[in-house]
């Protein structure tokens, strides 16, 4: 295994595979795992898009290599805990991205900053936009080393101080710049392909689709319930009960707290419901898991399809920013809820359209309104000012009472 002792030797692998990103047609985002000498666990690269179709709105490089962390961990390997491995990567983590690492208990060190989406996005390292109870956390796990140089890529360091197997603790103002330009030259193009999906006045209802077609059959393949329930559009309600306490229930069986999260579409069908796989992975929280699988399930039917069919695909089973996520339980102040609401960012991507002002809501709360308020208020100026995060507890006491 290679040993990158020099932050800046790390650097440069996250930016080589920032690079591969930027040539995958996605994201030019990548990010190293290190053990606790400095050895290369795994590198990654952003994976939003795939073969020119959006693929998962989680392919975030670090998140993925947390993932990977913990399937090898859960096939017996032996890997040093979360406190002793750093994660270098090319841009500073997003909102779920920071909550993934803190959820674990990761470090990092980050190259290039983000003022738009990054957990330094103010550049004070004062993480004032996470709960308050993570912001020391933050503090001591994030680091942000010297960039040497006299161009608008230089800093000096801020944060956490890296782990002590790093020798050089420096990045060269040219991989810093590469870092930052990978990221700038692929953003507009993925993110215009990432909001192509069609307006709300061009969809299907998916209803009407007769028994046997592919869509509907691969909607149940996901989802047993899926299509079985139907409720007002954007209005939730008890209809939606058995199916939220049986995914709760299974969450609770694979190592959750019993959540699940389930989307309606825009005409108010349910499409999935879905529970997490905590017992695989800390960060397999229900969200993440319904809004991945939603997002690959539309991938593999569009996937080498003409455009006929990759039309109706987009007709019939829409972008979720039409629909409702409706999780059993509101977002709270852990590391969790923190990547959940950035994941949900990262679903959206683009602003909540203005007919659907209510497409995050939840049934039982974690924190009173007013706090929960406050906490999306705090976010990254992405999820705050483009996106408008605004999860509202949905309006049906019937709901809410069956699930209490
Ligand atoms: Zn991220």
């Amino acid at each position: 295994m290679k040993k990158a002792v020099d932050i800046q030797a790390a650097v440069a692998i996250a930016a080589g595979e920032a690079i591969a990103a930027r040539g995958n047609g996605t994201f030019g985002i990548g990010a190293v795992m290190l053990d606790q000498h400095g050895n290369v666990l795994r590198a990654m690269p952003n994976g939003v898009v795939r073969d020119g179709l959006p693929y998962d709105p989680t392919g975030h490089a670090e998140r993925q290599l947390i993932d990977w962390y913990f399937s090898e961990r859960a096939g017996g390997r032996a890997l040093p805990p979360p406190q002793e491995i750093t994660i270098v990567t090319s841009l500073d983590p997003c909102a779920m991205c920071t909550g993934a690492i803190l959820s674990a208990g990761f470090r990092v060190v980050v190259a290039a900053p983000d003022t738009e989406a990054g957990a330094n996005h103010d550049g004070r390292c004062g993480f004032g936009g996470l709960p308050e109870g993570l912001r020391a956390q933050a503090a001591a796990a994030f680091s942000y080393p010297a960039v040497l140089g006299g161009s608008a890529y230089a800093r000096v360091a801020g944060g956490a101080p890296p782990a002590s197997f790093f020798i050089g603790k420096t990045i060269s103002e040219q991989s810093q710049a590469l870092c930052a330009l990978l990221c700038e030259a692929s953003a507009a193009r993925v993110q215009a392909l990432l909001n192509s999906d069609l307006a709300r006045d061009e969809l299907k209802d998916p209803a009407t689709l007769p028994a046997g077609h592919p869509l509907r059959r691969a909607l149940r393949r996901a989802c047993a319930g899926a299509l079985d329930v139907r409720c007002a559009p954007a209005r939730p309600d008890a209809g939606l009960a058995p199916v939220l306490r049986q995914a709760m229930e299974l969450d609770r069986r694979q190592g959750g707290e019993g959540d699940a999260v389930a989307l309606l579409d825009a005409f108010g069908n349910l499409l999935l419901c879905v529970p997490g796989r905590r017992g695989e992975s800390g960060i397999r929280t229900a969200f993440m898991e319904c809004t991945r699988l939603y997002a690959q399930l539309r991938h593999r039917l569009m996937h080498g399809a003409d455009a006929r069919v990759q039309r109706e695909v987009r007709e019939y089973l829409a972008h979720p920013k039409h629909g409702t996520f409706v999780f059993a339980r509101g977002p709270g102040r852990t590391a969790d809820s923190y990547m959940d609401l950035g994941a949900y960012g990262s679903t959206m991507e683009g602003p909540l359209p203005a007919e659907n002002p209510a497409q995050f809501q939840y049934v039982l709360p974690r924190l009173e309104a007013g706090e929960l308020d406050a906490l999306c208020a705090a976010l990254p100026p992405l999820y705050r000012k483009v996106i408008g995060v605004r999860p509202g507890q949905v309006a049906d006491r019937d709901l809410v009472a069956a699930l209490s």
